[in-house]
């Protein structure tokens, strides 16, 4: 149960009507589920309870502060990949003892904000970000701890765009280079190695792709102890898949067991950094219909989201079910569910059988939580939707609808060249 539920015949976000919350906030709507959120992120959390370890919440799947805190108040540590998301980070309250910093391009300030904030670890991706982090550190009369990123070259048979530990992937280092960057690493002023990371890619469904670059990385630690070097953490990143249409990724339980059984005889604190199992399925998006339309060959959907709302779809061909907020037994009709924007690639949904719905009534994008508003874009000065959190039967408004002002407030010099 994901605490999206029809009860009356109305589809409801916990104990509130969706179509309620529209009436209140207008669409189109992100709406979360705290409930939902809390259990995701326990189901993941405990599965490791047989190791030391640190849940750090991927912030890029959903930063918005209200899900931050939340889960913060579970006990979350987050991975952030920005000096922004750090900025978020902080902002709701999470110990800087909890975060880590993954990201090919990390500037130097971004570098100086995390190093004057203390955080736990810098995942370090290239030979140059351990050069700079190294001068940066010393010159703050700072030490930096950091893990490198291995790439492990294993397929995570996911999607091109999302899968990153392939050797042709930006990411890490190969395994040799590696090697060559701890030795560097225990020579420089400022730089304390003390763990390795890796992160395969997103939206695996099966448990092989880890387990195989668990294996490289193991080995790999007993080449780092051979080297007389201290190895504290173990970052195995996030990418654990969800549930969109058919696919049956494996249960967090099932994942937690696997490494548990591998690492228990090596005294490491394991690091997670999951982002769509906890966010994926906890949100949805809620969309009016403005207009039917049939073509000759095509029946259209037009709906009030957009590509700028929910780029999944467009991006990487994703599924997301869609279904009527109050469902009323139609005939089925093959559609494509698309927004007012002006592309071709702006769709919901392609040659997707859905009830034969009608101007004015509403619809749910089901698995929006996870890249969904953070993906989101004002193109075609389009506002971004608003988005509400959940919890019981009370339901606060965690980020307002933008309005024609924001759209231009940076822009207020523009007028007077
Ligand atoms: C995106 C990302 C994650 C989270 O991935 P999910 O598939 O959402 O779990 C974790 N770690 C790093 C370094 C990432 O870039």
């Amino acid at each position: 149960m994901h605490f999206f539920e029809y009860v009356d015949g109305q589809l409801h976000a916990e104990g509130v009507p969706a179509a309620e919350l529209v009436r209140r906030f207008g669409t189109p709507l992100y709406v979360y589920s705290a409930a939902t959120l809390r259990r995701h992120f326990e189901a993941f959390d405990s599965a490791f309870a047989g190791l030391p370890h640190i849940t750090c919440y991927s912030v890029k799947a959903n930063s918005n502060l209200g899900l931050l805190k939340l889960l913060g108040q579970c006990g979350a540590g987050m991975d952030i990949v920005s000096g922004g998301e750090l900025h978020r980070a902080l902002t709701a309250g999470i110990p800087a003892s909890r975060i880590v910093y993954s990201g090919v391009g990390k500037r130097e300030a971004e570098i100086r904000q995390a190093l004057e904030a203390n955080i736990l670890m810098f995942n370090v991706e290239s030979m140059g970000e351990l050069e700079r982090l190294s001068s940066v550190a010393s010159d703050m009369g700072k030490t930096a701890r950091i893990s490198l990123r291995i790439n492990p070259d294993v397929d995570p048979k996911t999607h091109p765009y999302i899968s990153t530990g392939m050797k042709k992937n930006k990411f890490g280092l190969d395994i040799e280079q590696s090697l060559a960057a701890y030795s560097r690493a225990m020579t420089l002023p400022g730089i304390e190695p003390v763990g390795i990371d890796c992160h395969i890619g997103s939206q695996l469904t099966t448990l092989e792709p880890f387990m195989e670059a668990l294996d490289r990385i193991i080995r790999f630690y007993d080449r780092l102890k051979g080297m007389g070097l201290r190895i504290e953490y173990l970052d195995l990143g996030g990418g654990l898949g969800i549930t969109y249409n058919e696919e049956e990724p494996p249960h967090p339980a099932e994942f937690g067991k696997a490494l548990v059984g591998v690492l228990k005889d090596h005294p490491m604190t394991l690091i997670l950094e999951p982002g769509r199992v906890i966010a994926g399925n906890s949100g949805i998006l809620l969309t009016e219909v403005v207009y039917t339309k049939k073509t000759p060959s095509k029946d259209f959907v037009i709906v009030d989201a957009a590509m700028n709302d929910l780029v999944r779809p467009s991006l990487y061909g994703s599924f997301h079910a869609i279904k009527e907020v109050t469902p009323k037994g139609r005939p089925v009709l093959n559609v494509d569910v698309v927004g007012p924007i002006c592309e071709s690639g702006d769709f919901l949904a392609k040659d997707r059988d859905l009830p034969a719905v009608e101007q004015g009534e509403l619809l749910a994008v089901f698995s929006a939580g996870a890249y969904g508003f953070t993906m989101s874009s004002n193109y075609n000065s389009r506002t971004r939707a608003a988005e509400v959190l959940v919890d019981g039967d009370k339901a606060t408004l965690v980020r307002r609808r933008e309005t024609y002002d924001d759209l231009i407030a940076l822009e207020k010099d523009a007028l007077n060249g």
